[in-house]
């Protein structure tokens, strides 16, 4: 399955599928093509003219849906920051470039090679099999993709498990190895902050000035630490690595988890600056100012000042609880006007397909643990869970980061790429996965 694998990720690349405008039908009509030719049908339903998702399913027996999903859009890509053309697909020894290949355009490749191989094969499903390649994840607030086939073809993609993007990379700490699987994500908490005041002439100052009103707001909001809210799947996060490391270690791991001393046991934890300031804002709310506006004259006091904010919410925490928090550090006539709300997510990792990943991790990579593990950001499951809320959706693409090269710091950036064999590797265990999990 190398080369062919390999080949439907190249194809999948050379597909300018940046979003916003998205042009997902490019993809989905090539998947809907590769289906065909296997004899297998499929449905592209576009929620708008070229934002195409193509939809297939194997019939198994009754044992609950599993669902493999990817997404077809990318982040928009600079070429003359590339080594290789962004949409070329280029594989230049053993690496396949291009914008997508990480995310999430390879995983969406490995999950067809596995449908494709279930159905070649004529394995006995347990379980219904769907395969989903979906627009629209990577813009704003993401109406075109899984969550409009839910709306609108509820049938079609109807399950109780997802495998998708988030976890996977493995992580190396104090001589072990671990695998994430992603379970949980921040929830979205975006909002405009207005200041109000008194308009007035640039050269009569006075105390009622809006910008200054909002300046002084968001200076102590943004420079705010909020208190941490551990959630269960960042301290099983913690528990795992501290169960593998010496003793003090594993008692600085275990400290980021209390309010007193959280932030310094984090500072001596073995993690990376990276990997700390993530954790740093997955135990609690964070909010980021990334907008400003006010005025239209250098002499004229406006009457008033706006910000935007990115706002984050730890696992557990609602607009109400952030609104709590932020509430008593706004000042005089500053308001919140709520722009974007969607509640964080977090799955158990008491469930079969928990336990089935864990058991092919440790075939392919027995000194390997398997983790849960929270992101700082999103993928496609904030648009499942909102709608169906029983829905289990892991996180899960395998790949070992090598020495000195980590892929994943590539997700979004220049010169985005994976190497045949982590592809290959990504597509062996999800197989695994697939096979123990769908079948008796
Ligand atoms: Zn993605």
């Amino acid at each position: 399955m190398k080369d062919e694998v390999t080949g439907f990720l190249q194809d999948l690349v050379r597909f300018d599928t940046t979003n916003p405008p998205g042009n997902e039908t490019l993809c989905a009509n090539y998947i809907a093509e590769v289906l065909e030719r296997e004899g297998i049908s499929s449905s592209v339903t576009e929620s708008e003219p070229e934002r195409g998702n193509v939809v297939a399913r194997l019939d198994g027996g009754d044992q609950e849906t599993l669902m493999l999903l990817g997404h077809t859009d990318v982040v928009a890509a600079e070429p003359e920051h590339w080594t290789h053309p962004p949409f070329s697909g280029k594989l230049v020894d053993g690496t396949i470039w291009g914008r997508g290949t990480l995310d999430m355009k390879g995983m969406v490749a490995a999950e067809l090679m596995i449908f494709l191989l279930m159905h070649r094969q004529r394995i006995k499903l347990n379980r219904d099999l769907v395969y989903a390649a979906t627009a629209d994840e990577e813009a704003g607030k993401g109406h075109h993709g899984i969550g409009w086939l839910i709306d609108n073809h509820p049938d079609m993609v109807d399950t109780r498990y997802v495998l998708t993007e988030g976890g996977g990379a493995d992580i190396q700490i104090g001589g072990s190895q671990f695998f994430t699987v992603q379970t949980g994500q921040k929830g979205i908490f975006r909002f405009l902050l207005k200041a109000k005041g008194r308009p007035g002439h640039g050269s009569v100052p006075h105390d009622e000035n809006a910008v200054v009103r909002l300046s002084q707001a968001l200076a102590r909001l943004g420079t705010e630490r909020f208190p941490i809210h551990p959630s269960p799947t960042l301290k099983a996060f913690l528990e795992g690595i501290a169960d593998t490391q010496d003793e003090q270690t594993a008692s600085h791991l275990r400290g980021v988890l209390d309010p007193e001393q959280s932030d310094d046991a984090l500072l001596r934890t073995p993690f990376d600056n990276d990997t700390i300031a993530s954790i740093r804002s997955l135990l609690r709310n964070t909010l980021s100012p990334t907008m400003l506006d006010a005025g239209s004259k250098i002499n004229v006091i406006p009457g008033e000042a706006v910000a935007w904010v990115d706002g984050r919410l730890a696992p557990g925490q609602t607009d109400e609880t952030i609104l709590a928090e932020i509430e008593p550090l706004l000042g005089e006539d500053v308001t919140v006007e709520v722009d974007q709300y969607s509640p964080p997510i977090e799955a158990t990792i008491e469930s079969p397909l928990y336990e089935t990943i864990v058991d092919v991790v440790g075939s392919h990579e027995p000194d390997a643990r398997v983790i849960p593990a929270l992101m700082t950001g999103g993928t496609d499951a904030k648009h499942i869970l909102p709608r169906r809320p029983d829905t289990l959706v892991y996180g899960f693409m395998p790949m070992k980061q090598r020495e000195g090269e980590e892929e994943g710091s590539l997700i979004h950036g220049h010169d985005e790429r994976v190497t045949v064999e982590n592809l290959l590797f990504a597509t062996r265990v999800l197989y695994d996965v697939v096979m123990e999990f769908c079948t008796d």
